[in-house]
């Protein structure tokens, strides 16, 4: 069975290497890559060679990559050098998901941004995209500017990254999901009680995970379980019993999305 954790399940700075040798240790067999994710850091070509030895070495696949939207670096920017500056950015994130064998980078999107500025970044990183052979998909945040991208961008460049513990703060990010799920490309899972994004384990909030395995079930999605968890709110101060109680709720939906898959085949 496939398994995804985030890599920043602890730090997102820093060398990455103890958290993935955790990883793989507690059985995962792939990543979500969220170190620096909103930073302005440009990995280099050492850096990612470096990371494409160590995921080989512990036996893990990249399954996708949180890209960035940096301080100064903002491929939404309205300021015409941080905007390309930003695309300089993601454009080195697409090249990084590719030369680890990953397809999406996963993008945030400003709750009402500058939709000139938005669009002329999203039309310049389309042809690095299609040449990398990795989509970007856009995380909720506020589903009528997720809507508009995915109405003007097709399916072939952009798709959805639903995070189900922002859908689960103040909305009801579910039904949301329904409505666009076949462009469901990433998933972003992790629990709260509805307060606020606590990335909590599964299963310890609020949010109605039967009715998501149903969707994601129903839904163009067709990768594993991906956990966008951390520590820091889940009472469990050990990583490896961390990881551990995560490989297990990981498990356990992946064994609520299987059988209502099979349904729909059959
Ligand atoms: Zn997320």
């Amino acid at each position: 069975m496939s398994l995804s954790i985030t890599t920043d399940y602890a730090a997102d700075k820093g060398c990455p290497e103890p958290y993935l040798h955790r990883i793989a240790d507690a059985g995962f067999s792939h990543v979500h890559w969220c170190h620096q994710w909103n930073t302005d850091f440009l990995y280099s070509r050492w850096e990612v060679s470096q990371i494409r030895k160590w995921l080989r070495e512990y036996g893990l696949a990249l399954l996708d990559l949180h890209g960035s939207l940096g301080p100064e670096k903002n491929w939404a920017s309205s300021r015409e050098y941080e905007r390309r500056a930003g695309i300089d950015l993601v454009r080195n994130r697409l090249q990084m998901t590719a030369q680890l064998g990953g397809d999406v980078v996963i993008m945030h999107v400003p709750a009402e941004p500058d939709w000139t500025a938005l669009k002329k970044s999203l039309d310049a990183l389309e042809p690095v995209a299609r040449k990398c052979g990795v989509r970007i998909a856009v995380e909720n945040g506020r589903f009528d500017t997720i809507d508009r991208i995915l109405a003007e961008y097709g399916p072939e460049y952009v798709g959805l990254c639903y995070d189900c513990g922002h859908g689960n703060v103040g909305q009801d990010g579910l039904s949301s999901l329904d409505a666009i799920k076949d462009r469901l490309i990433s998933v972003h899972l992790h629990d709260n009680d509805g307060t606020g994004d606590q990335h909590k384990l599964l299963f310890s909030g609020t949010v109605d995970w039967p009715r998501l395995a149903r969707i994601i079930a129903a839904s163009s999605y067709r990768k594993c379980v991906s956990m966008e968890t951390s520590m820091r709110n889940s009472g469990i101060p050990d990583e490896e019993a961390f990881l551990a109680k995560a490989f297990e709720t990981g498990t356990a939906l992946t064994g609520m999305i299987e059988p209502e898959r099979r349904k729909m085949c059959g």
